[in-house]
This record gives C-alpha cells, structure tokens and sequence, in this order.
C-alpha cells in the first residue's frame, strides 16, 4: 500500500465502503465501492502477487471462498479431476454445491501420474492438486500435474497453504493457478481468516475468477485484508522456523516405539521423498503421526498433550494437535489411528518432550 500524506509506515485500515466522485464523475482515487476494490485488499492482492510469483491474485473471504471461486469459474458440464486425498471440506464442497450445480468431478489419486492420465476426459478444464496434501502429507509432482493438464487443454490449481510461497512456487513449476488459504501461514496468528487465488498468467478463467470475486462479494473486509497483510513481513520468517521445529520433532518422533509411522515428505522414509526435495525447500510445520493402536489410542494421546492446544486449523504459533477421523466424520478417509500435528514456534525439544509423555502408556 502507498504511504499517504502521514506517512504512517504501518499502513491505515481504510473502512469506508464508498468513495466520492469527482466534478466530472471519476474516481480519482481509483477506488468506487469497497466490494470491487478497497486499498488494505489491493495491497494484500499486490503482496501475494509478488510472493507466488503470479501476474496477479484475488483476496476471498477464506480459503473455501477461494477454492469455490475456481469451480464456479468453470460452467455446467465441464469436468474436473482433483485429488482424493485434498483437503477434506473441499470434497464436501464439491459433492454438496458443485456437482449438483453441474461440475463433473473424478477424484483421482494425482501423485499417480497414470491416474491423473486415466481421469481425464475430453472435456477436462481443470485439473486440482493439494501438494503436501493435508493431513495424509501426500506429494504430487506439479511439474507432472502441470503436463499432463495442459496436454488435455485443462488448466492446472494447485493447493500450495501447506508449504507456503516461501518453500514451494507452483506457477514456476507449471500451475496456472495457486490457492492459498491465508487463514494459516499467511496471517500466522490463528485470529484471521482468509483465502487468496494468484493466477500465472491473463486468460479467461482469472477474468471469471475476478468476476465471481466481485459479483458474488466472498470478500475479506478491510480489516481481514490488513491483518492478513501484517503477516507477511514475517512469514518467511515463521515458516523457515516453525518448518525447522518440524522436521527436528518428526525426525526424533520416528524412532519412537508407540509410534507406527511419521507422514513427514522431507523425511527420506516418505514414500515421494525425492519429488518434494526436488519441488520445494520444506513441506511446512505440519505433519502426521500414526500410533500404534486404534482411534482410541490416537485420542488419548491428544487429550494427554499440554504444549499442544487440541485444535483444529495451523500456521500460528501455537502447537496444535487433531484427531482428523473424528472431525472429517462417516466419508473421511483418514485412517483412525492418525493425528496431525501443527508446530508452532514453541522450543521443539518440549514438544517432543510432551508428546513423549503423551504416548508412553505409564507416564
Ligand atoms: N486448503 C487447505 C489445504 C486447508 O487446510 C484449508 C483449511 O484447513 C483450506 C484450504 C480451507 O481454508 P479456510 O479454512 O480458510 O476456508
């Protein structure tokens, strides 16, 4: 955002959802009406423009506002393939809302490129990755992704809020579109909710996209847009040392004997260990753990944790834990001995501690 005339370098929240018209009936100021456009979103819009590497990007009201305006932006009939294993509202969403309203969807395991090869039809416009993928911490290759799109003529989004610009860059890897939900990283505090879209290049769909962002007004206000925008300075900043806390967490957390598996893709065990060294410099502060045992003993260790709020959401400060199964209910296709884990900035040797004496059954 330009200083003004106050200089003020923290930039003022401008609340008005108007502005006036000159004697000639412009707008000198470049502002109308603040659901088309308000300073405090632009400004966010410009920052994570600059971050993703786009030419552009859509502030939204969060990251679900985000997503939707992506299906919507597509028509009645077209067909998308998106990853089965994508964050779990976003399927309800599309089940719910958008294959009624019309969109054909084929759920695809996307870290199989013959999958994905398999999935499309001719009439494919959009192909949707979430890579780390939350919580199971799958990998796509989105340079795969990308090819294999853009040979059926659809266009490439890919979910990028796990690893955040400051790890991975989807457009410089092929995506056409990134979605981010700023709700985690982005803001950083666990007190804003948010969502952006940052588009690679001009074409048809961002001019649907940013029509649908007017139109339909899933905006954030001027003071979610600036609380957004406050956490960028820091977020590089955040996440190199929340992302350093994790993987020194799921590193010591791998030799543990009550636990079965650490689902962690900077960890060589992880199955596309390679792929997402190759694709990006951190998957992220957040990762899963499997227990030994059932649901049960999944829940137990969450309610027996004390530097761990059990929480949903990630991307503050504070170590979260959730028992996924249980929230992602009857479809989840989460196994139940799983808890996903969200580090925070706490000393990562007390988390572990905690978390030792949460899953030694006589401690
Ligand atoms: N994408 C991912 C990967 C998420 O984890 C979430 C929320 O947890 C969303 C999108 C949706 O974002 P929001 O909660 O801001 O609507």
């Amino acid at each position: 955002m330009e200083r003004g005339p106050e200089r003020a370098v923290a930039p003022p929240i401008v609340l008005s959802t108007t502005f006036e018209r000159d004697e000639h009936g412009e707008y000198a100021g470049g502002f109308v009406y603040a659901r088309d456009d308000n300073p405090n979103r632009r400004a966010l819009e410009r920052a994570l423009a600059d971050l993703e590497g786009g030419i552009d990007a859509a502030a939204f009201a969060s990251g679900s506002a985000a997503a939707a305006a992506i299906f919507q932006a597509l028509r009645p009939g077209d067909h998308a393939v998106v990853a089965h294993d994508c964050y779990y509202s976003v399927r309800v969403m599309l089940d719910e809302v958008f294959v009624p309203w019309g969109l054909a969807v084929t759920y695809a395991d996307c870290a199989d490129a013959d999958a994905v090869r398999a999935a499309i039809r001719p009439h494919t416009r959009l192909v949707f990755i979430e890579t780390p993928s939350n919580p199971l911490m799958r990998v796509t290759d989105i340079a795969a992704a990308a090819a294999l799109a853009h040979d059926a003529g659809a266009l490439l989004a890919c979910d990028n809020t796990l690893a955040t610009p400051i790890l991975q860059r989807p457009l410089a890897l092929g995506a056409d579109l990134v979605v981010q939900s700023t709700t985690k990283y982005v803001a950083g505090h666990h007190d804003t909710m948010g969502g952006a879209l940052i588009a690679a290049r001009a074409n048809a769909t961002w001019d649907r996209i940013r029509a649908q962002q007017r139109l339909c007004g899933a905006i954030p206000s001027p003071f979610g847009a600036w609380m957004t925008l406050r956490g960028v300075p820091t977020l590089a900043t955040r996440v190199r040392a929340q992302t350093a806390n994790a993987l020194h967490l799921a590193r010591r957390l791998e030799g543990h004997p009550a636990v079965r598996a650490v689902l962690h893709p900077h960890l060589p065990s992880h199955p596309a260990h390679a792929v997402a060294v190759r694709q990006s410099d951190g998957s992220g502060a957040l990762f899963s753990i499997r227990v030994h045992g059932g649901a049960s003993d999944a829940l137990r260790v969450a309610s027996r944790l004390r530097r761990f709020a059990n929480a949903t959401s990630f991307g503050g400060p504070e170590s979260l834990v959730e028992h996924r199964a249980s929230v992602e209910g009857a479809q989840s296709r989460t196994p139940p001995d799983l808890l996903r884990l969200a580090i925070g900035l706490e000393d990562p040797d007390l988390l572990y501690d905690d978390l030792d004496a949460a899953l030694t059954p006589s401690a």
